[in-house]
């Protein structure tokens, strides 16, 4: 008889886990909370890591890719001056740049019609037992079912449902940042400068980055440091970035995209937190990607971390085929050092993005411009 695993979330990591369990002979379900697929989001730039597991998962080739030929990245001064800065998503080995929903869209081909999936659908309870799971799923109609599964996944992201179930509350695992963000898709190029430009407006404790793709719009990256992180459901992002971004509008970049974020649902607004947790499974309960261990977007690591994760748990169930504990131990042993490494420098990482003082905006500039001579672009002489 074939085994059954419970994934709860329709994300880049629940996704990989499923194709990666049926390739081991598993029959994956997947729940997802929202009643239907979730398109578009933010720019994220695949390295080197995540194009390997992209390609052993078999959707690299069927998945968009939107690098501008022509790329330029730019820091916008408060006295509207500009300098070309490196290109600031090719700060360690060259990536492609994605949207989110192209990974997604490249993974759904791989589960759509092979993996059963139920929108509307989360679990609200969970009995652990030491070899089958005991899951209430909630419908969004109301109606409650209680079913078994040799394995839960949770790949529930970051705020994740299954992990207050069985580990605990976000408190205990959550590492905050001190920095918010608001991520969204620009609907018009930013004036003054080419397609294909990205650019930074950096101030102490607030920066827009503004990320571009081609054939689809730039996605605008807001974030500002705070000491104490609001409750994204608590606040308006549009009224809050109008106030912290008041006196920063540079020839009038930011109020122009926040126009953009008034008049769209694509966006994301929270806080940034690191996931720490001492083990990431407990009986016959998993966590995977951001729910297990977010590495925030300032690793630049997460949707490569979630594909890898889910091929390791492929490899890990294929090798201990008898002995779910033996795989969950395996997978661990493996992802530990992966994930330990993209979460040693996260805080200094996001410098980089958000500079918290003046002397980090300072460094930060002068790291961009270095990298910029030490590197071979293309368009190096073009200002
Ligand atoms: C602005 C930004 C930029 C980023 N840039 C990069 C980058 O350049 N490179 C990179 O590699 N990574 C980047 N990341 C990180 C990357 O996007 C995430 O790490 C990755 O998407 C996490 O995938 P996931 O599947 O683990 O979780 P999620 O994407 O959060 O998916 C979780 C899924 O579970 C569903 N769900 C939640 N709760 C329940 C429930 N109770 N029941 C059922 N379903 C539920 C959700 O609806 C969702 O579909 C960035 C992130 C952000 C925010």
């Amino acid at each position: 008889m074939t085994q059954r695993a419970l994934i709860v979330g329709l994300g880049i990591s629940g996704m990989s886990a499923a194709i990666a369990l049926r390739g081991q002979g598993w029959t994956p379900v997947i729940i997802e909370r929202a009643s239907q697929r979730r398109r578009g989001g933010y720019f994220i730039g695949l390295r080197e890591e995540g194009k390997t597991a992209a390609e052993a998962l078999g959707v690299l080739d069927v998945m968009e890719k939107r690098t501008p030929e022509r790329i330029r990245f730019w820091d916008v001064r408060r006295d509207g001056s500009r300098r070309r800065i490196a290109d600031v998503t090719q700060e360690t080995n060259a990536p492609i740049a994605v949207l989110r929903g192209d990974i997604e869209e490249a993974l759904w081909q791989g589960v759509d019609g092979k993996v059963e999936v139920r929108f509307g659908t989360e679990p609200v309870s969970i009995v652990n037992g030491d070899t089958q799971t005991q899951v209430t799923l909630r419908s969004d109609k109301g109606h409650d079912v209680i079913e078994s599964f040799d394995l839960v996944i949770g790949a529930d992201g970051v705020r994740s449902t299954v992990r207050k179930l069985i580990f605990g509350v976000d408190e205990v695992f959550f590492r905050p940042l001190g920095t918010m963000l608001c991520a969204f898709p620009l609907a018009r190029p930013v004036a003054g400068f080419d397609a294909g430009d990205g650019l930074m407006v950096a101030d102490i404790k607030r920066a827009l980055t503004v990320f571009p793709l081609e054939g689809r719009p730039s996605t605008a990256l807001f974030s500002y440091r705070t000491r104490s992180p609001v409750d994204p459901a608590s606040r308006d992002p549009l009224a809050t970035l109008r106030q912290i971004f008041a006196d920063l509008d540079v020839d009038g970049i930011i109020s122009r995209a926040l126009e953009d974020l008034a008049n769209t649902d694509d966006f994301l607004f929270d806080s940034v937190q690191m996931v720490k947790m001492p083990r990431w499974s407990k009986g016959r309960v998993l966590l995977l990607g951001d729910a297990a261990w977010c590495l925030t977007l300032y690793s630049g690591m997460g949707a490569s971390a979630g594909m890898i994760g889910g091929r390791a748990l492929g490899e890990a169930l294929a090798a201990h085929a008898n002995n779910v504990d033996a795989a969950l131990t395996a997978f661990e042993t493996r992802m530990r050092p992966f994930v330990r490494k993209h979460q040693r420098f996260v805080a200094l990482r996001s410098q980089l993005f958000v500079p918290s003082t003046r002397f980090s905006l300072w460094g930060r500039r002068v790291l961009w411009q270095i990298l910029l001579r030490s590197r071979k672009y293309p368009f190096k002489n073009a200002s």
